[in-house]
């Protein structure tokens, strides 16, 4: 029987299911128990080309639609997605192999989440009027075009809705590609906006590998890629669409700093702690992996953290009261098993996990490590699982040193009761979302991006609308035309 993950078919062009069985079939895993659960086909060049067409076909129809009439579209796509967020939830379950208990309020709800906010700026997306005496300059603000969308594997309804209603709101069509990993919830997200009243083509969805994304990003009728991914694919994505004189958002990784004062409410900053590694099983990019601790109360913020830690639920991700998923596959799991090795091997002092749980599926412990000191491999890389690294400092001249040495700038987190200080460290931290006791809130309306290798532009609030828009400027002369001869 087939099972009720598997999609009609592979790919969603043109406001339909569309299939090529000549790609490369690519299974599609249930991280909790290691069975198939679906195969989609890697879009072949034809298929690839059979969606840039139709969205540049009809991207300009779209464009000349009023915002109202895009805006009111977004908001009856999320008004199905909320109808529909128990379906949709486990649906992002068996792509990703997260909890129900996080489906359900993640995924499907923040994704109509953009849809809805996007949708209610449609309308309001206008330009400047400048009085220069008699004569005038006004601005449009314009669609940009054809945009790629390129996602990675964590939150796979949320990185589509994220890139697809901003670029729709301002015009633009959409080609997206799934991470091959998690290639099925995209797919709804398509559906649901043909449901919705979207025009064929403006937002399709084709799967497969980096070869795809590739063949996306370099093709000329692309104005603009926005990827969520690692940085060594953003670099080379950034170089592509470089070469095409494209925009460009990267949304990329971290390796970011979570500081906890000694004034800080203890339980509060373990809790900021927890949900800044341990969520969806560590796997977010904004994640505060280096928890600063301050010196004086080191060991009772361990023995806390291990003890709340402790009450951590693994098990079938189906079951709401599960708090704790796999790792997305198993190639992620032996990855992040490998990093906790190295911080074994480098001296970290392990106080909780450390090791694959025992029972079927890709579940790692979730770990914390303490004395990690600032060159140990555990503290530079980004692990991309549920490892925390706790790190000790005297001062915060130090600390806010100690944070900046990375390459990464993604986010950056706070914990004390010294509002001065809090937001005199913030200003001095190079990150781009950050966090004031607290940590990975991700509201709509908050800008969302990183600095540094992190990534380049800003996804969600009306700093997105800039970035998948472009501004014409129209000069009028009310007289006549002087000219030198
Ligand atoms: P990858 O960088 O491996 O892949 C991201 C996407 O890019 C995938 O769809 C991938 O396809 C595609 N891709 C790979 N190579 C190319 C190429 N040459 N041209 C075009 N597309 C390509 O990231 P993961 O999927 O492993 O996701 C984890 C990473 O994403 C982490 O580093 C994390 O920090 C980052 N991330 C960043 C977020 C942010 O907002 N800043 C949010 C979430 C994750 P395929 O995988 O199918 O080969």
């Amino acid at each position: 029987m087939t099972h009720p993950a598997q999609p009609k078919a592979s790919h969603f062009i043109n406001g339909e299911y569309v299939e090529d069985t000549a790609g490369t079939p690519i299974p599609v895993i249930y991280a909790a128990t290691g069975e198939q659960i679906a195969t989609v086909h890697a879009a072949t060049p034809a298929i690839v080309e059979q969606a840039l067409s139709t969205a540049k076909a009809a991207q300009k129809a779209w464009a000349k639609m009023s915002g109202t009439e895009r805006g009111r579209i977004l908001r009856r796509a999320a008004d199905i997605m909320r109808d529909r967020n128990h379906d949709l939830s486990v649906l992002e379950t068996y792509d990703t192999g997260k909890p129900l208990q996080e489906t359900l309020v993640a995924d499907a709800t923040s994704g109509a989440d953009a849809l809805e906010y996007f949708g209610g700026l449609a309308a309001s997306l206008t330009g400047e009027h400048i009085p220069l005496g008699e004569d005038w300059v006004y601005t449009k603000r314009e669609a940009l075009g054809l945009c790629v969308g390129i996602g990675a594997w964590n939150y796979p309804t949320q990185i589509a809705c994220w890139k697809g209603a901003p670029a729709l709101a301002c015009g633009n069509a959409m080609v997206f590609k799934p991470s091959e990993t998690t290639p099925l919830c995209a797919l709804k997200v398509a559906e649901i906006l043909i449901e919705a009243g979207a025009p064929a083509g403006v937002f399709n969805v084709v799967q497969g590998m980096g070869e795809v994304g590739g063949a996306l990003v370099t093709d000329p009728r692309v104005d603009k890629v926005s990827l969520t991914g690692s940085v060594p694919t953003g670099k080379k994505v950034y170089a592509a669409a470089a070469e095409g004189m494209k925009h460009v958002t990267m949304e990329l990784g971290g390796k970011s700093p979570l500081i906890i004062f000694d004034d800080a409410d203890l339980d509060n900053a373990v809790g900021g702690a927890i949900n800044g590694n341990f969520y969806s099983s560590g796997q977010v990019c904004s994640n505060g992996t280096r928890v600063f601790v301050q010196k004086g109360i080191k060991e009772k913020f361990l023995a806390r953290l291990a003890e709340r830690t402790g009450n951590a639920i693994l098990g079938d991700p189906m079951d709401e009261a599960t708090s704790f998923g796999p790792m997305v596959t198993e190639n992620q799991m032996n990855i992040v098993l490998g990093y906790i090795e190295k911080g074994k091997e480098e001296g970290a002092r392990l106080i909780c996990g450390g090791k694959r749980a025992d029972m079927d599926g890709y579940f790692i412990e979730p770990t914390v490590f303490a004395d990690v000191t600032d060159d140990m491999t555990i503290a530079r890389e980004e692990i991309f699982g549920p490892v925390m690294s706790v790190l000790d400092f005297d001062t915060e001249e130090e600390v806010v040193a100690r944070a900046n040495d990375t390459e990464f700038g993604l986010s950056a987190g706070v914990f004390t009761k010294d509002f001065t200080r809090a937001h005199r460290v913030i200003g001095n931290l190079e990150a781009g979302s950050c966090f004031i006791n607290s940590y990975n809130d991700a509201p709509v309306e908050a800008p969302f991006g990183g600095v540094k290798a992190s990534g380049v532009g800003r996804e969600n609030s009306k700093e997105a609308i800039k970035h998948f828009s472009q501004v014409k400027s129209v000069y009028v002369r009310m007289g006549d035309v002087e000219a030198a001869f």
